[in-house]
């Protein structure tokens, strides 16, 4: 950073002199004000930002559709938040936020942490992930999907069949096994990412248990620079269906499916809070590809602690790629042409993320 860092600072402090609001409050944790009043502030113990002043950050105007929500866009709506809940959406693609959209005063305001750690990383991914993995400074080897050939070190993925040996996970019908489908599809993974000339370990090869503090480890060990945990679901209720990805839970704040949703400071932070912002634009690739890929019902990139993404070493999301208890889950899932699918969906994913990081390292000079 250095000098360029201070480059930046005054360009920021400049374009806020000549009332340039949106400039000067670009990008994560930038204190300033908003043009029509307060930027950051602390209300019911949890810091907030306008919702106001977050879309004139990022250059987006806020259209209230009533019943259809807030929608934040240029032309088209880039992002649509639902007043009073947790429900977002970007580019259709559902994401959870931390805490509710809420109203205080005459502004609807968000929590402070779902503006700069997920909801800002979504929508410019590139000025979070510049010299985000280990080795900064080399190009990821991919560029748009196709593999670049030039001498480069390969980006290192770690990819964590959930389960194995006497943990047998979910179960379906026809003895269907969380277990069995989660490495089918690691394999598969590892295949299609190979392909495109990244390095890939499996925390188990095998029908075997490995402990979950060892699944991050060897991700630690590789010096991994993207972590992906595959699961399948299962629910009491028969007919939940689709597919969700995890991120690890921002500190303070519950895990999405928490019952009250309530921010506590007894949520500490873990070492996989390092990669809040990274964590979020995995996640959300992984997510948008699995819905393209399988036209799987879309139940949001959520949050929660997972151990796994506690002690993720690098960017870590974990993908649940349907529902064993569900009928038609289960039948697609049973389908090897259907798993094929799912494993391309989760390798373009981590190959989304990989040219977002290459893209990062080019814009940000
Ligand atoms: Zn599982």
């Amino acid at each position: 950073m250095g000098e360029r860092g201070g480059y930046r600072r005054s360009v920021r402090a400049a374009a806020a002199a000549l009332g340039f609001a949106a400039l000067a409050n670009a990008g994560p944790a930038t204190a300033g004000a908003a043009p029509g009043g307060r930027r950051a502030f602390t209300h019911g113990d949890v810091e907030r930002v306008t919702l106001a002043a977050f879309a004139a950050a990022h250059g987006l105007a806020v259209e209230d559709r009533a019943e259809a929500g807030l929608w934040l866009g240029r032309r088209n709506p880039t992002l649509r938040l639902m007043p009073g809940g947790r429900r977002a959406s970007i580019r259709g693609v559902q994401v959870w936020l931390q805490h509710p959209l809420e109203r205080v005063g005459d502004d609807w305001v968000l929590a402070r942490v779902d503006a700069d750690a997920t909801l800002s990383p979504l929508l410019r991914p590139h000025r979070y992930l510049a010299g985000r993995t280990p080795g900064a400074g080399a190009p990821s080897p991919v560029f748009e999907g196709v593999p670049y050939t030039g001498a480069r070190p390969a980006l290192v993925v770690v990819l964590d069949p959930g389960h194995g040996g006497a943990d047998g996970g979910a179960s379906g019908p026809d003895g269907l096994l969380e277990k069995d489908l989660a490495l089918d599809l690691a394999r598969r993974t590892r295949t299609r990412l190979e392909r495109a000339g990244l390095r890939v370990h499996l925390t188990r090869e095998d029908d075997r248990f490995v402990d979950l503090a060892d699944r991050p480890a060897l991700a630690a060990r590789l010096r991994a620079d993207v972590f992906v945990s595959i699961h399948l679901n299962a629910s009491d209720d028969p007919s939940a269906a689709g597919v969700e990805t995890y991120v690890l839970s921002k500190p303070g704040f519950p895990s999405t499916n928490h019952p009250t949703g309530r921010p506590s400071p007894r949520w500490g932070a873990d070492p996989g809070n390092a990669h809040d912002a990274a964590n979020a634009i995995l996640g959300f690739l992984l997510q948008r590809r699995m819905l393209g890929e399988g036209r799987a019902r879309d139940r949001g990139l959520r949050h929660a602690r997972f151990l796994v993404l506690r002690q993720a070493p690098c960017p870590a999301a974990l993908v649940e790629c349907g529902f064993l208890t569900n009928a038609g889950d289960a039948r697609r899932l049973a389908d090897e042409g259907a798993r094929a699918r799912m494993a391309d969906a989760i390798a373009l994913g981590i190959l989304d993320y990989a040219n977002e990081v290459r893209r990062a390292r080019l814009v940000n000079w």
